[in-house]
């Protein structure tokens, strides 16, 4: 069974849970992934996290897509000091997937929009969880692309541009500017349901993106969103377009020569 996590108030960062209890809920969550992807152990174990290594071997089918895909993958999943808070990060080894094809700098598998991702982790939020809902359906996607030569989950661009159009689906915003307004709010964490809403629409924030917004105050952390609204930024400013000063995060600010950007025009 699968709940939702509620972020923030399960794991509290080593408040409420015990270094042997986060080594403990690691055991538990491999052994429950064991059972159903036998080729999948736990190779380490430790306070500052896990390492699952071997096999994965799937068939995925998703609604609407006619295809039917078995494929086997060999891997090497990383999970973090902060699971489940965190996500677990994943690499495939034998290097079947080309890297030109959402591989993070790193070598590890770029799952999608870091939002999109957790989201989709928190509707089960265990490794199984993590294998079916975020590895499974990068396989499933790069098999599919290889044979149709397009993604069956609609095509998202890598990196910043990527992370830019997921707001703007997320936020169904078609302004850049505007979704980078909505974007700061949880950026700053600075919801003021009685303020104007940034996407455009003349109406208070609380009629408007408002529940959207506090919803998604539990999927990520303020640094996590503030690191999405560094992203958003860059990918605006690589199209010359001039952030006004109310879409400009504060809290970025304390970061950055404001000054400079400023004089570089890059806000206004
Ligand atoms: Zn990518
Ligand atoms: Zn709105």
């Amino acid at each position: 069974m699968c709940h939702t996590l509620k972020l923030g108030s399960l794991l509290n960062h080593g408040d409420l849970v015990t270094e042997t209890e986060i080594e403990g809920l690691i055991r538990a969550h491999a052994a429950a992934l064991q059972k159903k992807y036998t080729a999948l152990m736990l190779t380490d174990c430790s306070p500052s996290g896990g390492v699952i290594q071997g096999m994965l071997r799937f068939t995925a089918s998703y609604d609407g897509i006619e295809d039917v895909i078995d494929g086997a993958y060999q891997v090497d999943i990383q999970i973090p000091r902060l699971y489940p808070d965190r996500l677990p990060t994943a690499k495939e080894v034998e290097e079947k997937i080309e890297k030109s094809f959402h591989t993070n700098p790193d070598g590890t598998l770029c799952l999608g929009a870091p939002l999109a991702v957790m989201k989709a982790f928190s509707e089960c939020p265990n490794l199984v969880g993590f294998v079916e809902k975020c590895l499974i359906p990068f396989f499933f996607s790069y098999e599919y692309k290889k044979k149709h030569g397009f993604l069956p989950f609609g095509e998202l661009s890598h990196g910043a541009e990527g992370i830019l159009e997921h707001y703007r689906e997320l936020f169904r915003c078609d302004d850049d500017l505007a979704t980078l307004g909505l974007l700061r709010i949880l950026a700053d964490s600075d919801y003021r349901g009685h303020y104007g809403c940034p996407c455009g629409k003349r109406a208070r924030l609380r009629q408007c993106h408002g529940d959207q917004i506090k919803e998604l105050f539990e999927y990520q952390s303020q640094n996590e969103y503030l690191n999405d609204y560094a992203q958003v930024m860059f990918a605006i400013n690589r199209k010359r377009i001039q952030i006004p000063k109310a879409a400009f995060s504060k809290t970025m600010a304390k970061y950055l020569n404001v000054a400079e950007l400023l004089r570089k025009g890059i806000i206004g």
